[in-house]
């Protein structure tokens, strides 16, 4: 059977993450968060978390050096030979190079690139309406799926807040960020074939067929090369 390497791209807050969970279990591949990664970094007060915590508080990237290293030892990890998920990385063409080097070193190569797309609005409302407890960062949403009690946790009891990056501000500083670096990772592998567009403003639900169509379409065209 052939690997199945894959990058999920698009604005934060296009659903993208519920989907990579979703594959994981689904394709029973490890499924690689950087925003996951790094917030568990700075979480347990690690160099790596310092370092990333200075940038993500003003809605800046983590510089590539400190992403690449990071993603490229779990690329080449045991638990990866068959495949993987990429989420939240390559966000720069330099980084998109850079997996590529990585991967071509290791004699592997992308499979595939999920775009999921949303607009500017959809993200502000998607975002903008989270709330996460302060105890164990359960998610809510004012609109999509509230509490039982506003600011209460229905889970632990604990207070809901406002994520420094769900704040309006650094959203549109997300945006902004998103529009500038990452979009041109849209041309960069539509050119190579790799892209695979999948609209993320339809409910999660629709998004995963569409996302699984897309993935036996891209299995078929794969085992048709070798
Ligand atoms: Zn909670």
């Amino acid at each position: 059977m052939a690997e199945l390497n894959l990058v999920l791209l698009g604005p934060p807050g296009s659903g993208k993450g519920t989907q990579g969970e979703r594959l994981q279990e689904d394709l029973r591949l490890p499924y690689y968060a950087t925003g996951d990664i790094l917030r568990a970094a700075v979480r347990d007060e690690t160099e790596l978390g310092r370092t990333a915590k200075e940038y993500m508080d003003r809605g800046d990237l983590v510089p590539d050096e400190v992403i690449v290293a990071t993603i490229a030892e779990r690329v080449d990890s045991a638990e990866a030979a068959d495949g993987f998920i990429l989420d939240g990385f390559p966000r720069t063409v330099p980084q998109a190079e850079a997996l590529d080097d990585k991967l071509s070193e290791l004699g592997r190569s992308l499979s595939g690139v999920l775009l999921i797309d949303a607009s500017d609005e959809e993200v502000q409302r998607r975002l903008g309406g989270r709330r996460t407890c302060v105890e164990n960062g359960h998610v809510f949403h004012v609109e999509l799926n509230p509490p039982r009690q506003e600011g209460v946790c229905d889970l632990d009891g604990s207070e809901l807040i406002v994520r420094d990056d769900d704040k309006p501000e650094v959203i549109a500083k997300r945006l902004e960020t998103y529009h500038a670096k990452t979009e041109p990772l849209i041309d960069y592998y539509d050119r190579r074939s790799l892209l695979r567009r999948i609209d993320g403003a339809a409910p999660p639900d629709e998004v995963e067929d569409e996302v699984r169509r897309t993935l036996a379409t891209l299995k078929m065209e794969q085992d048709a090369e070798l």
